[in-house]
């Protein structure tokens, strides 16, 4: 049995890592108030891998008797892709929130890698083998990998030579035990996870002076050398009705610094490969997108049920303007759902015979759901009025001096006042909080920029049946016939 309980996924994090966070060392993260919310939701989430109810969406049995976390089983058929989606649906129902960073999502950086085992091979055999083990050992040990790309970067039109060399994460040293790394990641999640895929940034993957920037390993949390800076909270403090979301679902993101880490060999997945940064950075989130996309579309649920509710317990429903405004939230939200399940559907063989979301669609959902977020989010906002932004807290209304103005004012039809603030308090913390505009910037940035989200795009779609039709249709000489 491979499943590990919330229980010990809190105690495996006392092991002795450096974390940092609003001027204080953190002693043991799974207690501190920091990062016990999202400790336990993490938790919850392997506890719900015991619960006989959960045991066909939440693990898998392997051939040889082992059960595993569904997430991590690696998709070899379209119903692997299924199963993916039906994991993460059940996973967030039962938390009642969204959470991006929880293993499930990351774990597909490594298949994408798993991808690349001939061409690593050429390279240097031990390297494919590391990566088979590692893909291997994250379902075995049950772990929460995480992943780190992107580097503080510094002077973006200077390459790291002519600047700060530490600027993007580098190999300083290379001796029988392994590699010596310097540099720094950004990476969510890191201080309550077991572990980090490590790889380069988007960078100029061309240039061999770039050869010791080139590296790819997993680094333990644990690692000696390793300090986690955390930023602060977004919810400590605040009074969980108030806040419904902050108080329970802030990933914490971390500035990884690598002062001289030694990673040893068996952990090194590629080095001084060039060509392995630019197929890491071209193929990165091939899976892993899926998952991330899921999550926003239960977001966009999330701002339909929350503009729906208001409007029907507000009587708007009525008024065909209202309408129109939430058929464009249904349309968001049933657009991003027709990408994932085309993309499933569609599904494509990868290089290593894996089944990978068709590509095209996928890449082209995730700009779809991430570009739209924000204007959805603001018709939602428009949609339940300005009672969201100015509505007393929750320890004011039900102080017993002014609670009769809150029953008169805010009981609406068949609500309570009770009912119609908890709506507001959560559409506040969807729409208006620091951990609301916090989401946005993650959904910006996460999987990277928008540009390169983009290019993924152009890169993964198939352009030649749309030039042939031109040329059919316009009758062009044959010398363009040849391309
Ligand atoms: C909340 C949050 C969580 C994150 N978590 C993680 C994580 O877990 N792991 C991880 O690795 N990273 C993480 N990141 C980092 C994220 O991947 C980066 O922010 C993102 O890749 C952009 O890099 P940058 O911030 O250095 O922007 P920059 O490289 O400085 O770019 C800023 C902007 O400049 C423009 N630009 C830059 N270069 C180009 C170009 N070549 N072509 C066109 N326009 C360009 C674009 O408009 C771009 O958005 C996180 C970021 C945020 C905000």
């Amino acid at each position: 049995m491979s499943l590990m309980t919330g229980d010990e996924y809190r105690e495996s994090l006392n092991d002795g890592r450096e974390v940092y966070v609003d001027g204080e060392k953190v002693e043991n993260v799974a207690e501190h108030l920091v990062f016990k919310p999202i400790v336990d939701v993490k938790a919850r989430m392997y506890d719900m891998n015991h619960e006989a109810r959960y045991a066909d969406t939440c693990t898998y049995t392997l051939p040889d008797g082992d059960t595993i976390c569904r997430a991590f089983k690696l998709p070899k058929e379209k119903e692997d892709l299924a199963a993916i989606r039906r994991y993460v649906e059940t996973v967030l129902d039962d938390i009642g929130g969204v959470v991006y960073r929880v293993g499930d999502e990351t774990i597909g950086e490594l298949w994408s890698l798993y991808d690349a085992q001939d061409k690593l091979n050429e390279i240097d055999p031990a390297y494919a083998e590391n990566i088979r083990r590692h893909v291997e050992r994250v379902p075995k040990l049950d772990l929460f990998h995480v992943s780190a790309n992107t580097d503080p970067k510094g002077d973006r039109s200077k390459p790291p030579e002519e600047q700060d060399p530490d600027m993007l994460l580098h190999v300083v040293d290379e001796n029988d035990n392994g590699i010596v790394v310097r540099g720094a990641k950004y990476e969510t999640a890191a201080a309550y996870a077991h572990q980090a895929f490590v790889k380069p940034t988007i960078a100029n993957w061309t240039d061999e002076s770039m050869a010791p920037y080139a590296c790819g390993f997993i680094c333990e949390m644990n690692a000696p050398g390793l300090k986690h800076l955390c930023r602060s909270s977004l919810g400590k403090g605040a009074n969980p009705t108030d806040y419904p979301m902050s108080t329970r679902f802030d990933e914490i993101d971390t500035l990884l610094i690598f002062d001289n880490v030694l990673i040893p060999w068996e952990n090194v997945l590629f080095h001084r490969s060039i060509e392995s940064a630019q197929y890491i950075r071209a193929t990165l989130h091939r899976y892993s997108a899926f998952n991330y996309v899921l999550r926003v579309l239960r977001r966009a649920d999330l701002l339909l049920g929350t503009a729906l509710l208001n409007v029907e317990q507000t009587g708007l429903t009525k008024i065909p303007a209202v309408k129109e405004k939430l058929a464009q939230l249904i349309g968001y939200r049933e657009t991003i759902n027709a990408h994932l399940t085309a993309a499933v559907a569609e599904a494509q063989e990868s290089p290593s015979g894996l089944m990978m979301p068709n590509q095209s669609l996928l890449y082209t959902g995730r700009v779809y759901a991430l570009t739209n977020f924000p204007a959805m989010a603001h018709l939602t906002r428009e949609l339940v009025g300005g009672q969201l932004a100015v509505t007393p807290d929750a320890k004011t209304v039900a102080d017993p001096r002014i609670k009769g103005y809150i029953d008169k004012y805010y009981s609406v039809g068949g609500w309570s006042s009770e009912d119609r603030t908890k709506l507001l308090y959560f559409a506040r913390d969807l729409l208006n909080s620091s951990y609301a505009g916090h989401k946005i910037t993650f959904e910006l940035f996460a999987q990277s920029p928008p540009f390169a989200q983009n290019l993924a795009i152009y890169n993964n779609f198939d352009p030649e049946p749309a030039r042939e039709m031109v040329r059919k249709a316009a009758n062009l000489s044959p010398k363009v016939l040849k391309g």
